[in-house]
């Protein structure tokens, strides 16, 4: 979000009844404005744009018969934002009904010669963003003269050039929205959530080790029973076969079974263990707000 310097910071004159809002579900974008003028004399410091912004609105107001001053924006050459009818409220400085009902306006304080500074390349890339969370269709970025029906010179040969090198064209990565807080929180936020996310991987994996190893250790115990059952079987037989006679010999060895053994784990599984959960999805995005 652009810091916007209010009306009132350029002494504005409160506007009569205007268009009002413009329809999402028209709007196609913004168009880029200067004043045309002609004059060379830079416009830079604070008070001289503000003195500017008074005189256009006066002449639109004024001689136009306009409602207020036909721009939503003004951008100046220090990067600073300037509301003026503001982002939502339809402009009055396309050529038309219809252009301004699709497209926005935004007004470059730049004169003939001057080139667009960083500064006012970057607060027009933010405006544009916020124009676009306002009308998520509103993608284009046109000069006057590519939208206005009769013909026009505006915004003049620089802001052209930079509109088709996408100087004023925001950077889709949404980090440049972010502030150096909220980055750092969302860093943080990725980092906590690897970290569980790999703690969860490992509990999953150790489990399905240890319950592998158990039933392994059971299959070994249980071929353990089974060969010593055959073999004292196998011995019995030998001394059988070479004693003349049966003797009662109380304990018989053919028994596989030991009721006694305490070691015998009818389930493999830990049952203090609690079922491991499936790793938590992320909580909804939250909706943007207006
Ligand atoms: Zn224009």
């Amino acid at each position: 979000m652009v810091d916007y310097l209010p009306r009132s910071a350029w002494g504005a004159r409160p506007p009569s009844s205007g268009p009002g809002q413009l329809l999402a579900s028209r709007v196609r974008g913004v168009a880029i404005h200067w004043p045309g003028t002609g004059t060379t004399s830079p416009i830079h410091s604070k008070a001289s744009v503000a003195a500017a912004l008074r005189g256009w609105q006066a002449f639109h107001m004024d001689d136009r018969g306009w409602s207020d001053i036909a721009y939503q924006v003004a951008v100046d050459q220090s990067g600073r934002a300037w509301a003026l009818r503001g982002l939502r409220v339809q402009s009055g400085a396309n050529g038309d009904v219809a252009v301004n009902q699709q497209y926005g306006a935004i007004l470059l304080v730049l004169v003939t010669g001057e080139q667009p500074t960083s500064a006012m390349k970057a607060t027009v890339r933010a405006v544009v963003a916020d124009f676009r969370r306002l009308f998520s269709r509103g993608t284009a970025i046109v000069p006057h003269s590519a939208i206005r029906p009769d013909p026009t010179d505006c915004p003049g040969p620089a802001a052209r050039a930079a509109i088709s090198r996408g100087d004023f064209t925001p950077k889709s990565s949404p980090e440049d929205d972010m502030t150096p807080a909220q980055m750092t929180e969302l860093k943080n936020f990725i980092e906590a959530r690897t970290q569980a996310y790999a703690l969860w991987v490992h509990k999953a994996l150790s489990r399905q080790v240890d319950a592998t190893v158990k039933a392994y250790a059971l299959d070994l115990k249980a071929y353990d029973r089974q060969t010593n059952a055959a073999d004292a079987a196998r011995a019995a037989a030998a001394v059988w076969a070479t004693q003349p006679k049966p003797t009662d010999d109380p304990t018989d060895p053919t028994d596989p079974t030991d009721p006694t053994d305490p070691e015998d784990p009818s389930d493999p599984t830990d049952p203090t263990d609690p079922p491991l959960e499936p790793f938590p999805p992320l909580p909804p995005e939250e909706a943007p707000k207006p």
